[in-house]
Formats: C-alpha cells, structure tokens, sequence
C-alpha cells in the first residue's frame, strides 16, 4: 500500500527524532503551516503507549506556542484526520483573518483570495531555532 504521508515531497523536515517529524509545508496561502507525523505506520492515538501519546501531543503543543510566537495567527486550527492513509499526523495551522478561507476550514470553501505570503528565511530559521530548543 502506498502512504500519502510516507510519499509526500511536500515541505521539508525541520525537527525529528526516532519516533516523531515536524514538517513545515511550503503553503503560499498558510504560512507556517506545519505537520507533526508519527514515524511509525499507526492509525489511532489510542493504539499508542501512554508515553508516545504524551510525546505526540507534546510536539504539536509546542509547535502552536512557537507559532503562535513568531507568527501571532488570529487562530490556531489543530487537526487530525488521516481517513485517507492509516499514519497518525497533526496539521498544525496557523490561521489570519485575511487568510483564503477564514472562518472556513482551510479545506473548506475558499472565500477570498489572500495574501500569498511565503515564509521568509528569518522566519523559518527562527521556528527551527525554537523546536531544537524545546524539543531537544
Ligand atoms: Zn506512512
């Protein structure tokens, strides 16, 4: 079976450990938009030991705070589906008013254009800087 999380080429890893990557997907409308995946194939939260379920949680916890911090979103959307492919992962979104789709889903109906704003190097070194520091 080919996994759409084990196949993607989108974004790069900018954090990982032996069980755990962050990814930062390289999304012109959601800048920052980061995945936290588990390595390993599980498909539910509850199919993990207590202590890889707190590791998860933890992750996606501080990647919201350090984007949060770097990026000041007017929401943080958290969500977690994988209907598609049997591998837990997190999105992690940070959400403006301006953005396509506010107050929709960003999966939802597109309303506006937005502002197509790339993230820039300073950013994203800085959200590297800060998962190293807090996660290692
Ligand atoms: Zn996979």
């Amino acid at each position: 079976m080919t996994c759409a999380i084990c196949n993607s080429n989108e974004g790069e890893i900018i954090w990982t450990d032996n069980t755990l990557r962050v990814v930062l997907l390289d999304h012109p409308d959601y800048k920052g938009y980061c995945r936290v995946e588990l390595i390993n194939h599980q498909k539910e939260m509850t199919d993990l030991d207590e202590s890889l379920q707190f590791n998860i949680m933890r992750c996606v916890f501080k990647v919201e705070e350090i984007l949060r911090k770097i990026f000041n979103p007017d929401k943080i959307n958290l969500a977690s589906l994988g209907n598609k492919t049997p591998h837990i992962h997190w999105h992690i979104i940070p959400r403006f008013k301006e953005d396509p789709h506010f107050p929709n889903s960003h999966w939802g109906e597109k309303l506006r254009e937005g502002l197509h704003q790339a993230i820039s190097e300073t950013e994203k070194n800085e959200l590297i800087k800060l998962l190293n520091q807090s996660l290692n």
